[in-house]
């Protein structure tokens, strides 16, 4: 792994819309001092997760409650034989029904404290029942792409967990204000890629040279320089994922 000073903390690499342009973006990557954390959703996506890891692409296996139906013992074959950054996307969702949700959920959460591995998390539409689960477990987690209240925001603080804001806040005031509130200590950026954003970005499906954009939006929001935002960025994301180099 080579030093990163701006890490995406939840992106979907493996997503086929990236296939063609995998090289360009790994290029980009490596010249800008991004690294990502690829996250997956269901067991093929972990595989092919595994085949992207490398320098600047750091593994995270886990199946969505999108596939819960999916075996996660194949999760934690995966965690156990490759050398894996993380443990995602993993959560509850009542949009997809609810079968074997909380099973799934659980038991990834399970192997994530076994093996002290961060996990991202999902929570649409399910906040509260994600953080009541939460409090039974160790483990390091970030609830990427927050939407809740303040008062959830509070809670989500009070237990030490991670939030994770994305390319909205660069044209969405409502996020820019819950970032405003965010413990400073707990706060990562992400772009959820290839999901596509309005706004400013003119409904382009994600990609991790917008996350200068939600830098500079985060700065703006709490008050800081461009520069503090970033090296407050750095130094939470390391220890979200347990790294202790340090940036050259
Ligand atoms: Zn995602």
């Amino acid at each position: 792994m080579r030093h990163a000073t701006l890490y995406d903390t939840h992106i979907h690499l493996s997503d086929p819309h990236y296939a063609d342009d995998m090289e360009y973006v790994l290029e980009y990557m490596r010249r800008t001092g991004t690294a990502a954390c690829c996250v997956s959703t269901n067991l093929d996506d972990s595989a092919a997760t595994l085949r992207l890891a490398g320098d600047v692409v750091l593994p995270f296996v886990g199946i969505h409650p999108q596939f819960a139906g999916e075996d996660v013992e194949g999760i934690r074959l995966m965690a156990e034989s490759h050398k894996i950054s993380g443990i995602g996307e993993i959560g509850l969702d009542p949009t997809y029904g609810t079968d074997g949700q909380v099973a799934a959920f659980e038991a990834q959460l399970e192997i994530a404290e076994e093996m002290g591995l961060p996990v991202s998390v999902h929570s649409r539409k399910s906040l509260d029942a994600v953080l009541d689960t939460l409090t039974s477990y160790q483990c390091t987690a970030s609830l990427h792409w927050f939407e809740g209240s303040k008062r959830r925001l509070r809670r989500a603080g009070d237990m030490g967990l991670y939030v994770s804001y994305g390319p909205l806040a660069a044209y969405a005031a409502d996020k820019r204000r819950l970032a405003s509130l965010t413990r400073p200590d707990r706060i990562l950026v992400e772009t959820d890629g290839p999901v596509p954003f309005s706004g400013c970005f003119g409904h382009t499906p994600a990609h991790p040279a917008f996350l200068p954009s939600v830098v500079f939006a985060l700065a703006g929001a709490l008050g800081r320089t461009y520069d503090s935002m970033l090296e407050a960025l750095l130094t939470n994301t390391q220890a979200y994922l347990g790294l202790d180099d340090k940036p050259v």
